[in-house]
């Protein structure tokens, strides 16, 4: 936790905050952080700033703050991901979230198991915890959306052209003729398939829908790896705020 979010609930006052659970706890047992310590911390969707410890008891930390800077600029980047197994979707959404990326598209595809689309972590809370706990390793404070498609066609038909047109697209698959681009400086979709691979049938669709398949070398990499290997390649650190 580099940056502690504070959501209007955590708030008790202007300019004051109270933690508990997880970030509290984080608080003594990582930080080790006593009394008159400061941290930096953030408003969801809003500016970052400086909190100062006015006390820590075993259930609240109590915060004073200001916020005197805006949080670093997003990535005019949507991911579409092949729904990943329980356990890498967390991972991944940490990933993305802490990456910058804001529009995450969660989509079928056939070789998806059918019972990842039964995993508790799909739900409003568990999605905002995991992505959350992204932006607060990166200093972001701007909470990504989660679209969660769970039928490839009627996706990559109906709305993935309309996606396409304001950022275009690329599907990651490995053995393409094209590598993928580096250091672009425009907006790009970027779908990524599941551990299988997306299926011939599947890239093609994609392809006709308007994106660009390419590949990142000889070496299959799992999703959790793919994913940041592809986003610093399109946009590198030095590109963005
Ligand atoms: N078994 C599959 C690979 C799946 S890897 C196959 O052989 O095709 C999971 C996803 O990560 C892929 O669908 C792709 O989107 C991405 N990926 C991993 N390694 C890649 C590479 N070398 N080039 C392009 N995409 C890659």
């Amino acid at each position: 936790m580099n940056l502690a979010l504070l959501s209007e609930q955590d708030l008790t006052g202007p300019g004051s905050a109270r933690l508990t659970g997880r970030r509290r706890d984080h608080l003594t047992t990582v930080l080790k952080a006593t009394e008159g310590d400061t941290l930096t911390v953030g408003l969801l969707n809003g500016r970052i700033g400086t909190g100062t410890l006015l006390s820590l008891t075993s259930t609240a930390a109590e915060l004073s703050f200001t916020l005197d800077r805006e949080p670093p600029a997003a990535l005019p980047l949507s991911v579409v991901l092949a729904m990943p197994r329980p356990k890498m979707l967390r991972r991944v959404l940490q990933t993305l979230a802490g990456l910058g990326v804001k529009d995450i598209w969660l989509i079928n595809a056939y070789k998806v198991e059918k019972s990842f689309w039964q995993t508790p972590w799909l739900g409003d809370l568990p999605l905002t915890e995991n992505l959350t706990l992204g932006l607060e390793q990166a200093r972001d404070t701007v909470m990504p959306r989660v679209h969660i498609r769970k039928r490839f066609k009627p996706f990559v038909e109906d709305e993935l052209p309309t996606l396409l047109r304001a950022r275009p697209g690329l599907v990651a698959h490995p053995g393409t003729a094209s590598p993928c681009p580096v250091h672009i400086d425009h907006p790009a979709t970027l779908c990524i398939g599941p551990e299988g691979g997306f299926i011939p049938y599947e890239v093609d669709m994609l392809v006709s829908a308007g994106c660009q398949a390419v590949h990142l070398g000889p070496r299959i990499l799992r999703v959790e790896t793919a994913v940041p290997v592809l986003v610093s390649r399109l946009y590198d650190g030095a590109s963005v705020r």
